[in-house]
């Protein structure tokens, strides 16, 4: 036989022994240690065989002593019987299978916490002293934990108070069902239960940590009154360790305290861990789940309070809301009284804007009445006006000139009673008036002379008036004189005859003024002429400007120059000894 193997399944084989789950590692160990028990185990298997059996195949057990295996328990031969061997040959503590979904399912670690911990406390508790010896009890390992017909608590103990208690281990998750049927069993029976987590459980907060605290620790009611103390317990290495140190039953006890989360709205809590003999627990004869810290009043003051708070949110929302109607409805009052002052604002800028046009306008019409009355004034003396006793040239020019004035006039007036719709019928009239009045002259001295005519006359002019501008005496004298002449002597054959008169006045006016400067410098010319030898040419000029003179007018009005002339005349016949023509 294999010791390790051997030893190994010894740690976790549970044998009956009066009615009662040891495990035989356990049961060699107390006979090692006591030989007088190792006696009285001896003489009382073989006095009744059946008070030893296995835990897995319920068939009796006994003990060897081996000299290399030493003390170990092993099922007792089947012999003849058919039965005996047949429950032999599946149980996996006398067959040696490991891979048996037993072992494989304690060694693998699922089951191995419940099973260690189960074990674990009943041998703590067999030594605290708070604790009957002989009322620890352990149930047998089932691997259907969650089987509806347990009744038995894992571990069963009763305190010296003669209170029952039960320990409970939660590795997992259990039907809710079933754990009520569970928990009402041990109040129906007035046992404590203490659901112990396990550290997986306990670590995680998964949910059935959140169910034991939450879920077991009080007696299930239909009302809202909170009657659950919300104390929960695990059994981890710290109370593992401290039980086994001072050989007394501890565990660590869970206890939330609540609070409120204003972000989330909501009750949180946080756990508190605090180790503790079991001794330490208060009885609930409600629910027969004991505890530490009730905490109901904990989680009720903090409901309260999230309550509280979200009426408190819920007035301050309302406030906020009534603050914004307020607001809202200020600012629309603020807008229409904005909106009326602008509107009264916008009336009064428009009255001054009106009263200023007004003004203006009334301006304008004293400008305009004024203008008025001066037109009708000029127009009044126009209207009286002929240019009869002017040369026909003028008359034309002035009637135009006075066609263009009434123009003018009638175009302004026009232009301000259209802007300003100004009506002056006085000078409507006026203008009515001489706009008659210049029809006539217009066409009066129109009609005297056709405007062909009047073109020719007004080319002979030009003609004149470039004789008359500034010359060079001594080169251009004869050819400017000799124009001058023929102009005067031959006659545009498309004149009227009317004009003849008009022309002839024009142009010996022109002449008589080119004359004038041209016998200052003849004056210059002869006086010098008379000092000095008298050059021909010279004198040729100077006859050819007396007898250009001599067409006009002008010897009747200059007898100096005409004098001085005539002395020329003569000294040029002297000298020349021709004859002066
Ligand atoms: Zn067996």
């Amino acid at each position: 036989m294999d010791l390790t193997a051997s030893q190994k399944r010894s740690s976790v084989w549970e044998i009956n022994y009066r009615e009662r789950v040891s495990l035989a590692s356990r049961l060699v160990k107390d006979m090692l240690d006591d030989e007088v028990k190792k006696q009285q185990l001896k003489i009382n298997i073989a006095d009744r065989p059946e008070q030893l059996k296995c835990g897995f195949c319920d068939t009796p057990v006994h003990f060897s002593e081996h000299i290399q295996l030493g003390l170990y328990f092993k099922h007792r031969a089947a012999g003849k019987d058919e039965e005996v061997r047949s429950l032999h040959s599946s149980c996996p503590f006398y067959t040696g299978d490991d891979r048996h979904p037993l072992l494989a399912q304690i060694y693998s670690g699922e089951g191995r916490w419940h099973f260690d911990t189960k074990h674990l406390i009943a041998s703590i508790l067999e030594r605290d002293p708070l604790c009957k010896l002989d009322s620890v009890q352990v149930e047998k390992y089932i691997i259907n934990h969650d089987e509806n017909t347990k009744r038995r608590p894992d571990v069963y103990f009763e305190d010296l108070q003669d209170g029952k208690w039960a320990i409970e281990l939660t590795n997992h998750w259990m039907n809710p069902t079933i754990a009520v049927e569970r928990a009402k069993f041990f109040r129906n029976n007035d046992i404590n239960v203490i659901w112990l987590l396990s550290p997986k459980c306990h670590l995680n907060q998964d949910s059935m940590f959140r169910f034991t605290l939450f879920g077991l620790s009080g007696k299930p009611n239909t009302t809202s009154e909170i009657s659950s103390h919300f104390n929960g317990y695990a059994m981890d290495d710290d109370a593992s360790l401290i039980s086994k140190q001072e050989s007394k039953f501890n565990i660590k006890a869970l206890l939330p305290t609540f609070y409120v989360n204003r972000t989330e709205n909501k009750v949180e809590y946080n756990v508190e861990e605090v180790i503790v003999h079991f001794s330490e627990l208060h009885k609930d004869s409600e629910s027969n789940v004991p505890y530490l810290d009730h905490k109901g009043i904990n989680y009720q003051k903090a409901k309260n309070e999230l309550e509280a708070y979200k009426a408190d949110e819920r007035e301050r929302k309302k406030q906020l809301e009534r603050a914004d109607t307020e607001r809202k409805k200020r600012e629309k009052e603020a807008r229409i009284k904005a909106a009326e002052e602008a509107s009264i604002h916008e009336r009064k800028q428009r009255k001054l804007a009106k009263e200023q046009k007004a003004k203006e306008l009334a301006n304008s019409k004293i400008e305009y009445d004024k203008f008025c009355n001066e037109l009708i004034a000029n127009i009044k003396n126009l209207l009286d006006s002929d240019f009869d006793d002017l040369p026909i040239f003028e008359a034309i020019k002035k009637s135009d000139d006075m066609r263009l004035y009434q123009e003018d006039k009638v175009s302004r007036i026009r232009s301000l009673n259209s802007k300003n719709n100004f009506f002056n019928e006085q000078v409507l009239k006026s203008l009515s008036s001489l706009r008659g009045h210049v029809e006539y002259l217009v066409s009066h001295y129109d009609s005297i002379m056709t405007s062909e005519q009047h073109a020719i006359i007004q080319s002979q002019l030009n003609r004149i008036d470039y004789l008359s501008e500034p010359f060079d005496y001594s080169y251009v004298y004869k050819p400017i004189l000799s124009l001058a002449l023929n102009m005067f002597e031959n006659m545009p054959n498309r004149l009227h005859e009317s004009f003849y008169q008009e022309y002839w006045t024009q142009i010996s006016h022109k002449i008589r003024r080119f004359s004038t400067a041209v016998s200052q410098e003849v004056e210059v010319m002869v006086k010098d002429s008379l000092k000095q030898a008298p050059i021909p040419s010279h004198i040729t000029k100077v006859i050819g400007a007396h007898n250009m003179l001599n067409k006009t007018d002008f010897a009747n009005i200059n007898h100096t120059h005409m004098n001085n002339i005539e002395q020329l005349k003569h000294l040029y016949e002297h000298i020349s000894h021709s004859n002066f023509s």
